[in-house]
């Protein structure tokens, strides 16, 4: 299987990030593909997700998903959550050892966060729309309330996600990402405005003050590498989803 695993690595933790190769589902959705939501069938789609607890070392059943809707919305997570009732939201936090976080994405950031002092992790989905909405800050807000995590104590990783290179948006997006102070994030042809999301998303990092060393970046654009990832605008909507999946020891 061929994980993407960060530079900075503990006994305590497991994070990685998936990639389309290395399950059994076929064509448009080889083959790793993680979501029941995308017309897969759902038989390869569990026996993916057998392949990757096991390559992980988790038992598949402890393992929470998000029904992701690009909100802003940070979930808890509790003992009656498990595998076949993934809670509404876009981010996870939990500070329990043996509980597997999964996000899903084909071109949005998918973001992984550990904090060492306080043994807390979180699973975040930011897309154009959860990254302006600040899903990022108000889960390390959430981190803050439950755990005591500061900005000093975390590391971020974010995933594979389509850059700046092929995420085309329109004006009313342009606009409002001008208007909520992410300038830098869009760039200009002669014809067409794209967006860099991971561009906001560092932004937000470093006005909470979260040190440049605790940030990793898998600078891989969905789209460009659509052979290597899912990607919702390069496979024209109909996809797979790859995963980060982050889990405390
Ligand atoms: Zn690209």
């Amino acid at each position: 299987m061929n994980l993407i695993t960060p530079i900075f690595k503990t006994p305590s933790l497991t994070a990685c990030f998936t990639t389309r190769h290395g399950g059994i589902s076929k064509t448009p959705f080889d083959s790793l593909n993680l979501a029941f939501h995308v017309n897969d069938t759902p038989n390869d789609v569990h026996q993916n997700h057998l392949l990757l607890a096991k390559e992980l070392g988790y038992e598949a059943n402890t393992l929470i998903y998000m029904r992701q809707i690009h909100s802003d919305s940070v979930v808890i997570v509790n003992e009656m959550m498990d595998f076949n009732s993934p809670p509404q939201c876009d981010a996870l936090i939990t500070n329990r050892p043996h509980v597997p976080l999964m996000v899903m994405s084909a071109d949005c950031t998918p973001i992984l966060v550990y904090d060492s002092t306080h043994n807390a992790i979180a699973a975040i989905h930011a897309g154009r729309a959860g990254a302006l909405n600040e899903i990022l800050p108000k889960t390390l807000e959430a981190m803050k309330a439950e755990y005591g995590t500061t900005v000093e104590d975390v590391m971020v990783f974010l995933g594979p996600s389509i850059q700046g290179c092929c995420y085309e948006v329109n004006e009313t997006i342009a606009r409002e990402t001008v208007e909520k102070g992410y300038t830098e994030a869009l760039r200009r042809d002669e014809t067409k405005v794209f967006l860099d999301v991971n561009t906001i998303l560092l932004q937000q990092l470093h006005s909470l003050g979260v040190k440049k060393e605790n940030i990793e970046v898998v600078n891989h654009c969905t789209s460009c590498q659509c052979d290597t990832y899912f990607s919702y605008r390069a496979d024209a909507h109909y996809t797979g989803r790859i995963a980060g999946v982050i889990l405390l020891r």
